[in-house]
């Protein structure tokens, strides 16, 4: 499975055309929201996958440009917008909801306006969640479940179980970033992604600057370089859409 899905990595590259691959485990069937099947943890898949994820997305040109980047090379990745970003993000939902069909993009809830879970009462912790889950099935037509990123990597165990009894068990960290979820050179997010772009990680990236949409065709010979398969969050653990 994840032969075929690097082949068609490498070949959309090659060819500049956008991959079609199906998602792991089949073709994705356009379904009502729903939460997954599957939300045990299970190792990495064998191989050498690599996690993009990318947060926020306050600025609409650098949106449009990480969602251009994904359909002209078929890279997977996944998505963490805020709803509170609406605006950033709807212009280009017609062209991510195929992407998201057919398993190549998957979003993940990093709650709709970004605040401090840590700071917050427990229905505001849920309300975040709840409402910005609600943003991504009427925007994107599919769930975040069972994936949600805390803003500024805020959590603890109080509101891991909201977030778990929301329906939201899974917090997904990172273990590599590009550093720039403020404004940073093109040098330094280029360091960041030669020293974080390796096997088994998730790696952070933010939606909210430009600079990084000068770094896409170094970023993918990285990756390619490296012989690096970018999955999504259900093909890094395990999980499927049903
Ligand atoms: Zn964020």
């Amino acid at each position: 499975m994840l032969g075929v899905g690097l082949a068609a990595w490498l070949s959309g590259w090659a060819a500049g055309t956008v991959s079609a691959a199906p998602a792991r485990g089949g073709p994705a069937i356009p379904a009502p929201p729903a939460p997954v099947a599957s939300a045990q943890p299970t190792p990495p898949p064998p191989g050498r996958p690599i996690a993009l994820t990318v947060d926020d997305g306050y600025a609409p040109q650098v949106v449009a440009g990480y969602v251009e980047f994904a359909r002209r090379t078929g890279v997977h990745l996944t998505f963490s917008p805020n709803g509170t970003y609406g605006r950033a993000w709807a212009p280009q939902a017609a062209v991510l909801r195929p992407l998201i069909d057919a398993g190549q993009v998957q979003i993940m809830n990093h709650t709709y306006s970004h605040r401090w879970l840590t700071r917050i009462p427990a229905g505001q912790v849920r309300e975040e969640l709840e409402r910005n889950e609600q943003w991504i099935a009427a925007t994107f037509a599919t769930s975040s479940r069972p994936y949600w990123r805390p803003p500024f990597g805020a959590h603890n165990p109080a509101v891991d179980a909201i977030a778990r009894d929301t329906g939201f068990p899974r917090p997904v960290m990172w273990s590599g970033s590009y550093g720039d979820s403020t404004v940073v050179t093109p040098q330094f997010l280029l360091d960041q992604a030669r020293r974080y772009l390796t096997a088994g990680r998730i790696v952070l990236g933010h939606a909210n600057h430009p600079t990084v949409l000068g770094l896409f065709d170094q970023i993918t010979s990285i990756m390619r370089d490296r012989g690096l398969q970018p999955v999504t969050l259900d093909e890094f653990f395990g999980t499927r859409r049903r």
